[in-house]
């Protein structure tokens, strides 16, 4: 039996990832689950995959799920897990969202054989630290954002010479022909023409942030120069990546708007019989009119910001993702406009406090999540402060 941990288990991936299982259950023994809040849905995921560990991050919901399985081991930490897991498991699947899915990240790659990785935020914090630990105990790792799983499936079988351009599509989300975004409130943010997703990576799609995000995401994992990246949207999202190789080939990668395609490809990758997901297939006519167009940098000006970004990794990128991360909190909480997250990180970031990060590596865990917490507050302070003005 395949032995699995899910981080974030209660989330969209997390989920997703759990109704591959179930198809195919009595291939599967589930190890570890987590959530932060949702104790009602991880209390029946208990009790549909008998999972005998536990974490759930919020205190008062720990206390609560403790009295309710007295069985089970719960915990409230990640770090705790370390010396309960005799194991190791087969595959794990990061998807707790924001920065605070770096530490469990990290946490785990010692303790499993495989890992796919869709929270992005980890990937862009704390890229080095990640693949240190992917080193040191032999974990293999498989990207799941949907381009990049499209990408590394092609150019694991290049060189990276071979390779002259990247184009990540991006769908424009909700808003790509809304004339005026002035009055955007949450609800319309996170509905998403094509995918169904948390909260948070919703908001960075109607503002492209994630499309920033996933170009940096690429550069690092891939190892790649920033300026072999383009961005193009394509409203239908079929297509995920186009890849132009220096032989002269373009390779499209495209598959149905279903997150369960990457994840069952990062769970059955190289077995035999892989099981292949039911999905909508795509209408291959519907190809013919794949609508590529350029970025409007009036409509999504976050798209400017790529420009800032170096080509060495540094902390600069945990404080675009600890500004972001604070900005889409505050909007969710109804405290800023839509167009404020836009407006502000474009501000923020220029911050000249900020520029000496550009300058520095990551080279720890803890140092990454101080600077979290600083530019957190700082954003806080600054955004709300001037929102009453
Ligand atoms: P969701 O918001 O749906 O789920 C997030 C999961 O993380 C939930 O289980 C949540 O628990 C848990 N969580 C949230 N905050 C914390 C915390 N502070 N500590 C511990 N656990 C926490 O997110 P998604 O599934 O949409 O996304 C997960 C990651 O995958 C993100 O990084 C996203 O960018 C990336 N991704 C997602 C895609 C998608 O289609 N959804 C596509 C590509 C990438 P609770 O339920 O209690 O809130
Ligand atoms: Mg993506």
């Amino acid at each position: 039996m395949k032995k699995i941990i899910i981080l974030g288990s209660t989330g969209s991936i997390g989920k997703q990832t759990l109704e591959i299982i179930k198809k195919d259950k009595n291939k599967f023994k589930i190890l570890l689950l987590s959530t932060d809040k949702n104790i009602n849905l991880i209390s029946k995921q208990i009790k549909t995959f008998k999972v005998k560990h536990i974490v759930v991050t919020n205190k008062k919901k720990y206390e609560i799920l403790k009295k309710r399985f007295r069985k089970i081991k719960i915990f409230s930490d990640f770090n705790k897990i370390d010396k309960e897991l005799k194991v190791k498991a087969d595959y794990t699947m990061s998807a707790i969202s924001g920065i605070e899915g770096l530490r469990p990240t990290i946490n785990i790659i010692k303790k499993t054989k495989r890992i796919a990785i869709a929270n992005k935020e980890s990937i862009i914090c704390g890229w080095e630290l990640i693949q240190k630990e992917l080193r040191r105990y032999k974990t293999e790792f498989i990207p799941v954002d949907s381009e990049h799983f499209s990408i590394w499936s092609v150019i694991k079988n290049y060189h990276k010479s071979d390779i002259e351009k990247i184009i990540l599509t991006a769908s424009g989300g909700p808003f790509l022909n809304k004339k005026n975004t002035k009055n955007i409130n949450p609800i319309d943010a996170i509905n998403h023409p094509n995918w169904k997703m948390g909260k948070k990576i919703s908001v960075d799609s109607a503002t492209l942030m994630n499309k920033v995000f996933e170009v940096i995401e690429a550069k690092k994992i891939f190892d790649i120069e920033l300026k072999k990246f383009d961005i193009l949207i394509h409203p239908k999202s079929y297509v995920h990546a186009i890849i132009k190789l220096k032989n002269g080939l373009i390779k499209i990668i495209a598959h149905d708007t279903n997150m369960k395609i990457p994840i069952s490809n990062s769970i059955y990758i190289g077995e035999p019989n892989q099981k292949f997901i039911k999905s909508n297939d795509i209408n291959i006519i519907n190809l013919n009119s794949l609508n590529f167009q350029k970025v409007d940098s009036k409509k999504f000006p976050v798209i400017k910001i790529l420009k800032k970004i170096t080509e060495k990794n540094s902390l600069f990128d945990t404080i675009l993702i600890s500004i972001n991360d604070e900005l889409v909190s505050l909007f969710l909480k109804n405290k800023i406009n839509f167009l404020d997250i836009s407006s502000k990180i474009q501000l923020l970031i220029n911050l000249p406090f900020f520029s000496k990060f550009k300058r520095q590596k990551p080279n720890y865990l803890a140092q990454i999540e101080k600077l979290n917490e600083f530019v957190r507050l700082k954003t806080r302070t600054l955004s709300v402060r001037s929102k009453k003005k």
